[in-house]
């Protein structure tokens, strides 16, 4: 069931195809400050409540990255192990003609679980309007070699996390040179990440994967890592290095923590092993509201995911005004260097923890612009 509240879901659709045998949803949660920006994932569990969650989390995410785009998230009921690649694309045709009366003017979609760039091009191919998606393949351009799909391997997650952490550790006065750092999974988001800190001349001593961590105090080459796990199937073989169990990069002796895999990483058995002054979410929900409060109180500084994950949706916004790659990462750096720094001094001038000061951020931006929201008394 979805929930209502003062802010929405404005437009909550649900789509079906007897043909294709095609199912889904879209939940468009507000649109104050534009079009409903939100992934589209495809799994055979996907519900329309876990798509409203995650469209409120993209209403969030969007306004405290200042963007011109609302929350919005949608799914298609199917599993891709079992059908065709062939099947897989008849259903995103279908998924998109179905949402061609609302995308792109009160959604625009973009890759989430299970859909790639293909898929976006299927599905723009469909809606026939280059805005109705992000996250296109790079030789999809609105005019030759212009406007061009700007791929999700560019590492844009990975570099605004790296700057985020940044303004942090500057923030109070430090700096990231010599700093050491955990990562949290080696993916896209960690690979990125690991390469920016490496460059900026912090020691990385810690990095997992689902088998184990490897961990080494006098630093660790990220490029070697990556060898290891991409030709023998994990960050664990990669020497030298200590291996330890997967979930013992929370507890490592590091300065900064970076999650970048599963959520709930941080929980309520291993909160208390954290050594890390800092944590820096690049993965989503890495740990409850309720923890990054008990870490806020023993004086951890915890970044937030919806502020240092969002070199993603800041990406797809410079796709979608038709900008190049370079701009792509200068935008990501100024708006996450602006953004990190106006949640830092907030949460000073409250006393709070770096969440409590997004949110204001966050809610103060969206309630200035909607007319359908019911203002809240603070
Ligand atoms: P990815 O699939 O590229 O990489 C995930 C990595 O995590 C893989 O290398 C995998 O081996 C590793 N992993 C799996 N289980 C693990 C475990 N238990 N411990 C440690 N590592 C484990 O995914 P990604 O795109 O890098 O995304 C990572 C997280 O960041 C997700 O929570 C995602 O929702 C979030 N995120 C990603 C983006 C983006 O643009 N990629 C944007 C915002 C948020």
């Amino acid at each position: 069931m979805v929930e209502f509240d003062d802010f929405g879901p404005e437009k909550v659709l649900e789509v079906y195809n007897a043909k294709v045998g095609m199912r889904g949803f879209l939940i468009v949660d507000n649109t104050a400050l534009g079009p409903g920006k939100g992934g589209i994932r495809m799994t055979p569990s996907v519900s329309m409540d876990e798509v409203a969650k995650l469209a409120r989390t993209m209403t969030w995410k969007c306004a405290l990255a200042d963007l011109p785009f609302g929350g919005a998230k949608s799914g298609i009921i199917a599993d891709p192990k079992v059908i065709t690649k062939q099947k897989k694309m008849e259903l995103v045709k279908a998924f998109s003609e179905a949402l061609k009366p609302v995308c792109p003017s009160l959604y625009v979609a973009a890759p989430d679980m299970n859909m790639a760039e293909e898929e976006m091009r299927t599905f723009v191919t469909t809606n026939g309007s280059l805005q109705s998606a992000t996250g296109k393949p790079s030789n999809m351009c609105m005019s030759p070699g212009k406007g061009c799909g700007i791929p999700h391997e560019l590492g844009s997650t990975g570099f605004g996390v790296f700057h985020a952490a940044k303004v942090a550790v500057e923030f109070y006065g430090e700096s990231l040179k010599g700093k050491t750092i955990a990562i949290e999974g080696l993916g896209n988001v960690g690979t990125f990440a690991a390469q920016y800190f490496s460059e900026a001349g912090a020691t990385l001593v810690g990095i997992s994967d689902s088998k184990g961590v490897i961990y080494n105090a006098q630093g660790l080459d990220y490029k070697k890592v990556l060898q290891a796990k991409q030709k023998m199937g994990s960050v664990t073989n990669y020497q030298p290095g200590k291996i330890l169990p997967t979930t013992d990069i929370v507890g490592l002796n590091a300065d900064i923590l970076v999650t970048a895999a599963i959520p709930d990483l941080v929980n309520s058995s291993n909160v208390q092993s954290i050594k890390s002054k800092y944590i820096i979410e690049g993965s989503n929900i890495p740990m409850t509201a309720a923890l990054e409060q008990i870490l806020f109180k023993k004086g951890i500084i915890v970044v937030p995911d919806f502020v240092a994950n969002a070199g993603g949706v800041i990406s797809s916004y410079a796709e979608y005004t038709g900008k190049k790659p370079e701009e792509m990462f200068k935008l990501v750096e100024k708006k996450i260097v602006k953004n990190t720094t106006l949640v830092l001094e907030q949460a000073k001038k409250d006393d709070t923890k770096l969440r409590d000061a997004a949110m204001k951020i966050a809610i103060e931006r969206v309630l200035k612009k909607c007319k359908t929201c019911r203002t809240l008394k603070s």
